[in-house]
């Protein structure tokens, strides 16, 4: 390990990130299968986000029958749904890693105490902030955008098609939703960094400079409506139910796993379980960067990618100055 990482941050992967193999011309097929097999492996947060969607779709769903009309009963049980699942994976993690330091600092990017006593958060609190926000209006937009969803398949607005009508589509479409959710979020991201949106909507996710598993949901309520939005995809390509799920999981668990500060929890006989997102974690620090993931173009198309090493942090200065500049009214 380097002096500056040892300075910098407490851990870091393997440095310097590199955006997906797919993304580059001209496309390696080797690179690729092995970004895939990294990417897909039963021990990521991926994998879980896809066993989630499976599970609520088999245990926890309304009927499509029950879906046609909008009745209270079936929105209020996965209102509820939604609150356990978030609870159980942000809470659990929050209680692993953060309040029982059962890992300690190890693999933790970034060494330093979440904020308390602070009159920046709701309650003077980082962490009673991050749970109100993910909990309350977090979770009623997420339901709200899911009544959508299940209404308007029930109701032949949205094309329906299941695992018997195409499985070759539906296998496709549950290997695109990540690279949709990353391209949507990318996008929507960079655009609440534009004034004054960011000033009034976008700044409450960054009070976060370092972040815990309750950070990832903690935002402003008009940015869960655009966080979960992307699910209108699926209501217009043909599409099922559990392909909502697993987008919609991207959000209500992945977001608490991708903002838990640490690259993986750690197992027995030396597996890890891969959480991490370093990426998004250099974004929470120098703001103005990473507003995608690694398997987005964006960053490196507006010259935002900062891939964790000294280069990195020399482009990201360079360009805060030049939006600073820009930001300058003219004399
Ligand atoms: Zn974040
Ligand atoms: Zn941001």
């Amino acid at each position: 390990m380097t002096a500056r990482k040892r300075q910098a941050w407490n851990y870091t992967p393997e440095l310097p990130l590199r955006s997906a193999p797919f993304l580059h011309w001209p496309l390696r097929p080797v690179a690729i299968t092995r970004h895939l097999v990294k990417t897909w492996r039963p021990l990521t947060s991926r994998v879980f986000m896809l066993a989630v969607a499976f599970g609520l779709w088999q245990w926890a769903r309304p009927s499509l029958a029950e879906a046609e009309s909008l009745r209270l009963g079936w929105i209020l049980e996965i209102w509820v749904r939604n609150i356990v699942v978030l609870a159980v994976v942000a809470g659990g993690l929050h209680l692993f890693l953060q309040r029982h330091r059962v890992q300690g600092d190890g693999l933790r990017y970034d060494g330093r105490p979440l904020t308390r006593n602070k009159s920046l958060f709701l309650f003077n609190d980082q962490v009673k902030d991050n749970m109100f926000l993910s909990l309350v209006p977090a979770m009623l937009v997420a339901t709200a955008w899911e009544t959508l969803g299940w209404w308007a398949y029930a109701n032949g607005v949205a094309p329906h098609w299941s695992f018997s009508d195409n499985p070759v589509w539906f296998i496709v479409l549950l290997g695109l939703i990540p690279i949709w959710s990353v391209l949507y979020f990318g996008a929507g991201h960079w655009l609440l960094h534009r004034r004054p949106v960011y000033t009034h909507v976008h700044s409450w996710h960054h009070r976060n400079m370092n972040i815990g598993p309750w950070s990832g949901l903690s935002m402003h309520p008009l940015e869960h409506v655009i966080l979960y939005s992307d699910i209108l995809l699926l209501l217009v390509v043909p599409s099922s139910p559990v392909h909502m799920l697993f987008a919609m999981m991207h959000h209500t668990v992945g977001a608490p796993m991708s903002h838990t500060g640490y690259d993986a929890v750690r197992l027995p006989a030396r597996q890890r379980f891969e959480l991490g997102d370093f990426h998004h974690q250099l974004h929470h620090r120098f703001i103005e960067c990473n507003y995608g993931g690694l398997e987005s173009p964006l960053d490196e198309l507006i010259g935002a990618f900062h891939d964790g090493t000294p280069t990195g942090d020399r482009i990201v200065t360079e360009r805060l100055r030049r939006l600073s500049e820009a930001r300058q009214p003219n004399p």
